[in-house]
């Protein structure tokens, strides 16, 4: 679907938050200290579009926390209060941008686009990328609806759901590598090629509440249940178990996985793996044994999207006993059909 505008203004509210978008020399590196106002003096804006800036942080975005997610979930829900607002920019350093945009897609029940962009080469460099990717979110936020949060870069359309960094450096940073992308923008026109997958949203957290300790732990050749058990003992009340191939790891893990969960943790699992979902194939400390001991299987989201259904989970109103299943719904998104058998009977494709 083509989304053009009519000729009504549109009203954008810009949240700048920092990251390499906002960030110039300090002498030995980079680092954010620019304003809202100066990132969006670097870009032209698209006719008829109103600008307003809220400085919300300044910060490079591997320094993100659960609690400036909540303080940004609640700054953009503070812009959408106000029915004259079009649609939200959010300015986020590229690191953890992924796991920022999920966390407010989550919660984002408005048909109004939340969209976050950012930049991989600094502020006022000759060949930086931020300008481009503000106009074109500003663009894409003046014009869709019903898409929920997205991820504008490099002329790229994403859903939050799904998308992550895939590049450290290059200008085309996010894909998500288990589905296509939503579509683009250029030329003044935005495309959308497909709907994103959608859980229904979750209410906005109780005020107040101090987000819990949700760790993730990955496992590779030699590992043992000592980072697990050690997060369970710091009193993290959710881990995401990274498992190596489609979410396996050992019998040792899975006995650890089913007394954390005996506990009460909340314990999700994802693959290191770049591409496809976790299945449950193998037993003997396989995905089939994680999951027997209660460990709830993140579908296609990697792992730093997993662990923020894990945080919505647990920030939610649900008791502990349906926390499983919310968690479930919000990783593995709405039902979709069986897909198809293969000659060999095996609902997968490939190995582990
Ligand atoms: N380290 C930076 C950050 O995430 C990278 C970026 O913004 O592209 O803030």
């Amino acid at each position: 679907m083509q989304w053009t505008r009519d000729d009504r203004p549109r009203r954008i509210t810009l949240i700048s938050t920092g990251g390499t978008i906002a960030s110039r020399w300090q002498g030995t590196g980079y680092a954010a200290d620019a304003s809202g106002d100066d990132v969006l003096a670097t870009s032209a804006l698209p006719e008829g579009v109103a600008v307003e800036v809220v400085d919300l942080f300044n910060v490079n975005s591997s320094r993100m926390t659960s609690a400036r997610q909540l303080t940004l979930l609640r700054a953009v829900h503070a812009a959408l209060a106000d029915p004259g607002v079009d649609g939200v920019v959010v300015t986020h350093g590229t690191d953890t941008l992924e796991e920022s945009a999920f966390f407010l897609d989550l919660h984002h029940s408005d048909p109004r686009p939340v969209v976050f962009t950012g930049a991989q080469r600094p502020l006022g460099t000759g060949d930086g990328d931020g300008p481009g990717n503000v106009y074109d979110a500003l663009q894409v936020a003046a014009s869709v609806r019903d898409l929920g949060v997205l991820v504008v870069f490099d002329g790229r359309v994403h859903a939050a759901r799904g998308t992550v960094k895939t590049q450290t450096l290059a200008a085309d940073a996010f894909a998500d590598p288990s589905e296509q992308g939503l579509g683009k923008v250029g030329f003044g026109s935005v495309d959308i090629r497909r709907s994103p997958d959608r859980p229904t949203p979750l209410p906005l957290p109780v005020a107040g509440l101090t987000p819990p300790r949700v760790d993730l732990v990955m496992h590779h050749s030699d590992g043992d249940p000592l980072f697990l058990k050690t997060s369970v003992a710091a009193g993290a009340q959710g881990v995401v178990l990274v498992g190596t191939g489609a979410g396996n790891a050992t019998p040792e893990i899975a006995a650890a996985v089913a007394d954390a969960v005996s506990q009460g943790t909340l314990v999700a699992l994802s693959t290191r793996v770049p591409a496809g979902p976790v299945a449950e194939i193998y037993t003997g400390g396989g995905a089939v044994d994680l999951v027997a001991g209660g460990a709830v299987p993140a579908g296609t989201l990697r792992a730093g999207q997993a662990r923020m259904a894990v945080l919505a989970t647990l920030l939610s109103d649900v008791t502990p006993d349906r926390r499983p299943a919310l968690l479930h719904g919000l990783l593995n998104g709405p039902a979709r059909p069986e897909p198809a058998l293969t000659a060999a009977g095996s609902r997968f494709a490939g190995g582990s």
